[in-house]
């Protein structure tokens, strides 16, 4: 059973990677400049060792809880774990002290905890700000329209390095309306470093769009199923 995971593992990550590959050479990307995140949640620490055998060293998870535990099992050199999930007040510590990045800081509230409770032995956060990128009601992340201002407001915590967008797009199947979306938060990104923000993360695309992250200019793709299949 073990084999067959890891074998399955394989096959799925030779397959991400020929469709990471193909979208760069189709719209004209650099695949240097496109990091896989290997998006861990919900799966056990053994099939993360998997990953890591396939030469994966960015995880990306959404539990505090469920991280901390993995992280502490897997081996820390030359790891680097993304917090991508939505954040709380009572997690802020333990995110802190147990990760290298936080995707999806929306909040000043958040902002200046994590900034506080950055221990000083480590380097400074990596931060991206979640955007809001189809006004969707339900989903978190700023509104488009207040990344400038947010952004300026991180910008002033020590303890956190500014370093780009994150967005979870409404759900499309269609190809142009993925690619709609991932443009907004593209153009959004422009924006910031036209204002003079020194940013080199944009990340966007996941299992289901990540050729039209690709073909608008991610720099960070987060996938998950695509690699370690359905999640249950
Ligand atoms: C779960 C998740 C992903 C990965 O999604 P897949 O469709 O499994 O590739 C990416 N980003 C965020 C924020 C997630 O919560």
């Amino acid at each position: 059973m073990p084999l067959e995971i890891q074998l399955q593992l394989h096959h799925n990550l030779v397959r991400v990677e020929q469709t990471i590959a193909d979208a760069a050479q189709q719209f004209c990307r650099n695949i240097e400049e496109i990091q896989l995140v290997t998006v861990s949640k919900g799966r056990p620490t053994r099939e993360i060792f998997f990953a890591i055998e396939e030469g994966l060293r960015h995880f990306g998870e959404s539990y505090v809880q469920e991280a901390y535990l993995k992280i502490e099992l897997l081996p820390t050199r030359d790891m680097v774990w993304h917090f991508i999930g939505p954040i709380q007040s009572n997690k802020t510590q333990m995110i802190a002290k147990y990760f290298d990045w936080v995707q999806s800081l929306a909040s000043l509230k958040h902002a200046q905890r994590l900034n506080d409770q950055r221990l000083d032995h480590l380097p400074p956060l990596n931060v991206c700000i979640e955007v809001n990128v189809d006004r969707e009601s339900q989903k978190s992340g700023i509104p488009l329209e207040e990344v400038a201002d947010f952004a300026k407001e991180i910008q002033q915590f020590p303890r956190l390095q500014l370093r780009g967008l994150m967005a979870v797009p409404a759900h499309h199947e269609e190809f142009e309306l993925q690619r709609q979306s991932c443009r907004l938060l593209s153009q959004a990104y422009q924006q910031l470093k036209m204002l003079g923000f020194q940013l080199d993360t944009l990340s966007m695309g996941m299992t289901g769009d990540m050729v039209a992250a690709i073909a608008e200019g991610s720099t960070m793709l987060r996938i998950g199923t695509g690699i370690f299949g359905e999640r249950k």
